[in-house]
């Protein structure tokens, strides 16, 4: 499999949270060759159907990497010199400090290439250049006089970023939106190892929908679903400019979880995988909920055990998001070892797990 082909693919296609048609598209063609069934749900979802091969009714994953990116929305249209600019809105965790000089698409009634401009530090009044930037200054320029950006935009059209995925030394990826496409690159890698591999447990593949916003899609394909077990995969930060004292480093494999958003059954499960392939893996803590699709996971029904595997990523939410190729396709086997690991008795030893006193 040619990840970074799969990764250029995924992080240039547009899918700005709640506007996820085109991505949900991209991701059902990926899978459909790789489940017994691929759909849409109501939310935007993707939900693909892997059966395994024990006796039914088999118990059921459910593995859920989020496909929408963080983005832009039009709020209003301005016009200047009968030029019409649009001013906007964040969809998800935006630094407003990353958005001047970026080149974005309008998702209006056709694609249209914007910039968001800025002036040169010395030109803005002294009590600006220290602080310069709020969203009341930014305005998005696609080129066109008013009438004709009124006829092409409506105010509510999302925005994308535009920057294409490029290779970097020793197989990184610099890209925006692998946060979290990389982890759906993750998830095809573990769909595609399952083809040579016995298992018993159906897989239920969800490329989560609202995450960014709400972790909405982890809630809905959980309640929809019905999994017995379920693990999230996200992005999880790694050293690099900025922040040295992470322990997580690019290339050194997938990352699992521990803390309470997370069962201790399923991380030590997921742990006991990465050994018996001797797979190098690091630990991550949560205190608390994780901000990732496992806490809409682990509480949704009656309480799903849930895990959560994370890539190391740096510059998140940024469009220049570096990731390690390896650590895709690492992630994508542990996943890939977990299911075929999963046998009858796992869901007794996991409630064993929780009533043991030590
Ligand atoms: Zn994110």
């Amino acid at each position: 499999m040619d990840i970074f082909k799969i990764l250029k693919q995924l992080t240039e296609t547009p899918g700005p949270s709640g506007f996820e048609k085109q991505i949900g598209a991209t991701i059902s063609e990926l899978w459909e060759p790789l489940a017994d069934t691929v759909g849409v749900d109501r939310l935007g979802s993707v939900i693909a159907v892997r059966h395994g091969e024990g006796a039914e009714p088999r118990p059921r994953l459910l593995l859920a990497a989020h496909l929408d990116e963080i983005g832009l929305m039009v709020k209003q249209i301005t016009t200047q010199n009968g030029n019409g600019f649009l001013r906007v809105t964040n969809l998800g965790g935006v630094d407003i400090r990353h958005l001047y000089g970026q080149t974005v698409i309008v998702h209006g009634q056709r694609d249209l290439v914007g910039v968001i401009g800025s002036l040169p530090g010395w030109m803005l009044p002294a009590d600006r250049r220290r602080n310069p930037f709020g969203y009341e200054d930014l305005a998005i320029d696609v080129g066109l006089p008013e009438q004709e950006v009124n006829k092409l935009v409506n105010v509510g059209d999302a925005i994308s970023f535009r920057q294409p995925a490029r290779k970097m030394l020793s197989k990184s990826v610099t890209a925006k939106a692998l946060d979290n496409r990389a982890s759906v690159a993750a998830v095809t890698v573990c769909l595609e190892y399952l083809n040579g591999r016995h298992f018993d447990w159906d897989v239920i593949a969800v490329a989560t929908a609202q995450e960014e916003t709400r972790l909405l899609g982890a809630f809905t394909s959980a309640f929809a679903q019905q999994p017995d077990a379920a693990v999230a995969i996200d992005v999880t930060f790694a050293k690099g400019a900025g922040l040295n004292e992470s322990q997580i480093t690019l290339g050194s494999g997938p990352v699992i979880d521990i803390g309470p958003n997370v069962h201790p059954g399923m991380a030590d499960a997921l742990h006991k995988t990465a050994k018996a392939v001797e797979m190098k893996i690091s630990t991550s803590t949560h205190p608390r909920a994780s901000g990732t699709d496992a806490y809409g996971l682990q509480v949704a029904r009656a309480g799903i055990p849930t895990g959560l595997v994370s890539i190391p990523l740096r510059y998140m939410h940024t469009m220049v998001e570096t990731i390690h190729e390896t650590d895709v396709e690492r992630a994508g086997r542990l996943l890939g070892e977990f299911v075929a690991r999963l046998d009858d008795k796992f869901l007794q030893d996991l409630a064993k797990g929780m009533m043991k006193a030590d």
